[in-house]
């Protein structure tokens, strides 16, 4: 690859992750593991249910008995014994017998169907029956949910709800899965101070690093924050050799053309291998990838919009993969919408443009943001989505356009 040539965003995509591996697994806590990807096989320990139950509350007769029940011809059946759930029947059901039992209960020796209370009319301690159900009916299986000994949750599978659910079942209480990669976030300019401290005259707010840390966190990484660096060969160096301890690091600022711009300067002298340095994008088209010390270094552009459109574009597949997600995670999601508002690119690089996307009965549409400026921070609120537009692409309201969704869509 040679880093002077100018890489579509799919090539670039391709290389930032052919450097990247998966990272080791972690045991962690099952509730920890939400969100998190499995680096290991669960099996089933128990079958569930464990053991024959009801389904209802109601009675466990045998079938043979009510064959012909009808709310006409009731079947008489004679109440043996009470059964809440957690109890452990002592009776046996034998012709004639029905047992008072509850949802969750288990279903008594000699009984092989449950009839629901509605269907039934108590006297004393008789029990009419109302109607013939199915035998079986009302009752749940062992093992008809899941077998001991089987595997129920593979390695690669993302933990929702619903998994931690069935680890809970299987009292997995901790689970192996795949680390989330550390990520040193680094902000270069002279320009800067911290968002808690007086800008002066010339000076602006730092926000990109925090903005980096919730892109890390919404993506599947955990954030540290260095102090910005001034734009200072020696203040960069340092900087940059501490965010070498992370697993990935990324900067923002410093790696365009400007006189001030140490970023590039600073990896050369390190020894980094750069593999590109630029991307035929817009935003972003100032993007150093270099391997330096073996940890791969994003040096993102500085203006806000650019440096977060990096990271959704280069960063998030990066960290998606060292996570362990399954590679059609790895980029963000696309879909085609259609465009409420016309929308050019006369430019030669692929343009990705802040858009809401809505639906719209069964629509999905996008709206562009007016201002497309990649100062403007303003307008990453209200876009949960891209409208991507090839070089030379002219689109009118009402076609139908590729989108990327970053956001909840209403
Ligand atoms: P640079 O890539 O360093 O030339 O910066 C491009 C633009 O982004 C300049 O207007 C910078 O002031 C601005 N910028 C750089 N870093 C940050 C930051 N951490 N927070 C907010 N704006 C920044
Ligand atoms: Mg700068």
């Amino acid at each position: 690859m040679t880093p002077d040539r100018m890489l579509t965003p799919e090539e670039a995509r391709a290389a930032v992750l052919d450097h990247v591996e998966i990272l080791g697994p972690e045991r962690v806590s099952l509730l920890e593991a939400t969100g998190r990807v499995l680096a290991q096989d669960v099996l089933v320990r128990r079958d569930n249910p464990p053991y024959d139950n009801s389904a209802m509350d109601g009675y466990a007769i045998r079938h043979a008995d009510i064959t012909q029940a009808s709310s006409e011809t009731p079947a008489v059946l004679e109440i043996v014994e009470e059964i809440p759930a957690g109890k452990i029947p002592e009776r046996a059901i034998g012709p004639g017998q029905a047992s008072r039992i509850m949802t969750g209960a288990p279903v008594p020796a000699g009984a092989d169907t449950v009839i629901a209370v509605e269907d039934t009319k108590t006297t004393g301690s008789q029990v009419e029956i109302l109607c013939a159900e199915e035998r079986g009916e009302h009752i749940r299986q062992r093992g008809e949910d899941m077998r001991a000994g089987e595997p129920i949750l593979n390695v690669g599978t993302e933990c929702g709800p619903g998994e931690v659910a069935v680890l809970a079942a299987v009292q997995q209480s901790f689970v192996s899965v795949y680390r989330r990669p550390r990520i040193a976030i680094l902000s270069t300019g002279d320009e800067l101070v911290e968002i808690e401290e007086t800008p002066g005259e010339g000076q602006i707010v730092n926000n990109n690093t925090c903005a980096l840390a919730a892109l890390c966190i919404a993506h599947g990484a955990e954030p540290v924050m260095l102090p910005s660096a001034k734009d200072d060969e020696s203040a960069i160096r340092a900087a940059v050799l501490s965010a070498l301890r992370a697993d990935f690091a990324v900067s923002s600022g410093g790696v365009s053309v400007g006189e001030y711009d140490f970023v590039k300067k600073v990896l050369d002298e390190l020894g980094a291998t750069n593999i590109f340095w630029r991307v035929a994008m817009k935003p972003g088209k100032p993007l150093a990838f270099s391997i330096v010390e073996g940890v791969p270094y994003f040096g993102l552009p500085g203006n806000p919009v650019s440096s977060l459109m990096s990271f959704l574009q280069f960063v998030r597949p990066a960290v998606r993969k060292a996570a362990g997600y399954p590679e059609a995670e790895w980029p963000l999601p696309e879909a085609r919408a259609q465009l409420e508002n016309s929308v050019h690119n006369d430019g030669e690089r692929r343009q990705y443009l802040r858009a809401t996307l809505s639906y719209s009965e069964d629509r999905l549409l996008a709206r562009t943001a007016e201002n497309q400026g990649s100062h403007m921070i303003s307008s990453m609120l209200n876009s949960n989505g891209f409208v991507v537009l090839e070089p030379n692409q002219h689109m009118a309201a009402g076609d139908i356009v590729t989108v990327q969704i970053v956001g909840r869509i209403f």
